[in-house]
């Protein structure tokens, strides 16, 4: 690991400040940023610890919605009562992700940017886009069975790994941010994360320096939530395949797919579809795809993981 320094912030406008220093980078529980350090993938000179920061409350909103600060753990936000009972795709979403030890330590900001889990951007020996820009793509070719289907780019065809934020896509939950001006802007989560086009080095629309602060969500939508992951082992594995649904009784409602996309995948097209069933559905999520010979596979597992998704909502 390269050298670093390090100081922990009292407030969001110094931990905004502080992160102003060339090199310098946010650590939340650190669960994703440390191992890419120890892999000198990521080589910060200077580290923000946010930990302090009081931003670890879930509050409602006057639209009658909630607020999740920043630093609430995985663990806290899948075990509040107000999300199990309203928002049931994203505390299913969570507890889908990662282990009992990492939730514990893992921060709602730190979940939405953890990065690509593409087995040639963690090997330094191999030539990687998003890890060192312009020096090639080595899973284009290579072994990308896990990898995209869709919203990939000739630069990169790597995958956003996450569970979390796949539910937050179906809820439309925005990213509040703020910078070292003190100026705050809300993102809505379908402008969060970033299609890799020709820069695929950027993960999202985020400035440098820029906090987050917390992820609102809007009033409850109803309906039957699932969370459905599909994946190679049965825990402690990333999505082959992720469907995030919110189902009303009449048989509208929305979807998100995970792991199939630089970001979590959603379009009102496929929304429009869902009454008449998973294929209808599938065809308008996938429209455009362009899976390689050894991931062609996802596009029927997640037209079948939808058709399971319906079928289960049904039956409930
Ligand atoms: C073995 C393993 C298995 C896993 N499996 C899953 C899984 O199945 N599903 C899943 O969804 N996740 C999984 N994860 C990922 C895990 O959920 C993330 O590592 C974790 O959520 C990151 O949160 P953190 O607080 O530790 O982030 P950190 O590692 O502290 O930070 C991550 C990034 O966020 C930035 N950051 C942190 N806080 C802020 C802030 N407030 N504002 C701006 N930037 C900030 C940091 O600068 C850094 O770039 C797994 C991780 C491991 C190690
Ligand atoms: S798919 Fe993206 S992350 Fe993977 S090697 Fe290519 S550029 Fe790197």
């Amino acid at each position: 690991m390269k050298p670093f320094s390090y100081e922990r912030a009292t407030t969001p406008a110094e931990a905004a400040a502080a992160v102003q220093r060339p090199g310098a980078k946010f650590i939340a529980g650190g669960t994703n940023l440390l191992d890419l350090m120890k892999l000198e993938i990521e080589t910060p000179q200077h580290l923000v610890d946010v930990g302090g920061l009081n931003l670890d409350r879930i509050e409602p909103t006057p639209e009658g919605g909630l607020r999740i600060g920043a630093l609430v753990t995985n663990t806290d936000l899948a075990s509040d009562k107000r999300v199990r009972k309203d928002y049931g795709v994203l505390c299913r979403a969570i507890v889908a992700g990662a282990s009992g030890q990492l939730r514990n330590k893992a921060t709602t900001a730190g979940n939405l940017l953890q990065r690509t889990r593409c087995p040639y951007f963690y090997d330094t020996n191999q030539p990687c886009n998003k890890r060192k820009p312009g020096s090639g793509c080595a899973a284009i070719g290579g072994v990308n069975r896990q990898l995209g289907v869709i919203g990939t780019s000739d630069a990169c065809i790597a995958t956003y790994p996450g569970d979390m934020a796949v539910a937050m896509r179906v809820l439309d939950a925005a990213v509040e941010t703020v910078n070292a001006a003190g100026a705050t802007r809300a993102i809505p989560i379908a402008n969060f994360h970033r299609l890799p086009g020709s820069t695929p080095h950027i993960d999202t629309t985020l400035q440098h320096g820029e906090l987050i602060t917390g992820v609102t969500l809007p009033r409850p939508l109803g309906g039957t939530h699932v969370y459905l992951k599909v994946r190679d082992r049965a825990s402690y594995a990333f999505a082959l395949v992720s469907i995030a649904a919110v189902i009303q009784r009449d048989g509208t409602g929305h979807v998100a797919i995970g792991g199939v996309a630089p970001k979590p995948w959603r379009n009102e097209a496929a929304d429009a579809a869902l009454p008449q069933g998973a294929k209808a559905a599938a065809s308008r999520l996938f429209a455009g795809a362009r899976p390689t010979p050894e991931n062609a596979f996802k596009v029927p597992l997640a037209e079948r993981a939808l058709a399971a998704v319906l079928a289960e909502v049904k039956a409930a």
